[in-house]
């Protein structure tokens, strides 16, 4: 019996005691207390609902039960490492367990060193759940992703839109002026297309544009940049190459496209193209002498590629 007029040590150390427990046992948060060896000694009831296992099931268990088992070797010497250093708290540390039905789980922890009755040291961990902002986390980061790719390609043919393409191209404008090196760009437009769309639908149409684009880039080098300034007009840009070059590049292209069927109808499609090679720092410029060379293949009969100083 306790008497509160007149405790004695014993029975005031006893009360504190209890009512440490007490407010273990009642914390929302999962607490555990692990032994030199990293087996569990105490576990309070919110750390086994966390984990799905009852208090008998865990006491006694090596607390690297609840980590994948790559992590184990790492977080059993983590462990040791702190109750034998002289921090009193462990920094935050987010991690991923498992529960007892293998469900995997975020949590952050902090972790606190106790000398026990013995004089060994014990470690007291705290864990929050963390798996639903982690999961939104995620999932806003993926929705980001998205924006920003959308922002800078086209989703039918996944190529650098107008936009994302013209800033590529400023850049690339910039580097070759700074290093003095050759840059051209090719401009093409498919022949007739509108007449492939009225005859066939607009979805063939669409499957064109995808195939074309992969046979062009097929054709065309890896440091070539193919973009799609919109409807079935494109852009090439190549670094480090002239305008000669350039232009036998986009023969290649144009051959070969003019040389493929495309979908399962066997259609065939050919370009227009028109070459320019870099002759001042100006995007616009150069864009509108690969312009006009275009106009000038298709007014010269299509299916051809012009180089805009030979005009
Ligand atoms: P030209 O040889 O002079 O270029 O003739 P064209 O018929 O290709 O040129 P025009 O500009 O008159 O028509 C381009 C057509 O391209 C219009 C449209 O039907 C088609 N087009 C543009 N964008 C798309 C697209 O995203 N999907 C499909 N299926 N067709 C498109
Ligand atoms: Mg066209
Ligand atoms: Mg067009």
């Amino acid at each position: 019996m306790i008497s509160n007029a007149d405790p004695s040590i014993h029975q005031l150390l006893d009360r504190t005691k209890r009512n440490t427990e007490n407010v273990i046992k009642a914390a929302p948060l999962g607490i555990c207390i692990t032994d030199p060896n990293g087996y569990f000694e105490m576990v309070n009831p919110a750390y086994c609902d966390f984990y799905g296992y009852t208090e008998e099931e865990l006491l006694g268990q090596p607390f690297t039960m609840v980590f994948p088992e790559v992590h184990r070797d790492k977080m059993r010497a983590l462990h040791d490492a702190f109750l034998a250093g002289n921090q009193p708290h462990e920094l935050r540390q987010e991690l991923e367990v498992r529960r007892k039905n293998g469900e995997v789980r975020n949590i952050i922890t902090e972790a606190a060193r106790l000398e026990g009755a013995d004089g060994q040291m014990r470690k007291a961990t705290f864990i929050v759940d963390i798996t639903q902002r982690k999961r939104l986390e995620e999932r806003l980061q993926h929705a980001n992703q998205r924006l920003h790719y959308l922002a800078h390609h086209d989703e039918l043919t996944g190529l650098l839109n107008r936009r994302a393409g013209l800033q590529r191209l400023e850049q690339e404008l910039s580097r070759s002026s700074r290093y003095r090196n050759p840059l051209s760009v090719a401009m093409f437009d498919l022949d007739n297309f509108k007449a492939i769309n009225d005859s066939y639908g607009h979805s063939v149409g669409d499957d064109i544009l995808q195939a074309v684009t992969a046979k062009v880039n097929e054709i065309l080098r890896e440091t070539d940049v193919l973009i799609r300034l919109g409807g079935e007009e494109f852009l090439v840009i190549m670094p480090e190459v002239d305008a000669d070059n350039a232009q036998q590049a986009m023969e290649r292209v144009r051959s070969a496209v003019a040389q493929t069927s495309f979908t399962q109808l066997a259609l065939a499609v050919t370009l227009s193209a028109g070459v320019a090679g870099y002759v001042e720092a100006s995007t616009t410029r150069l864009l509108d002498h690969a312009d006009k060379a275009m106009y000038q293949a298709k007014q010269s009969g299509r299916n051809r590629v012009v180089v805009a100083s030979s005009m």
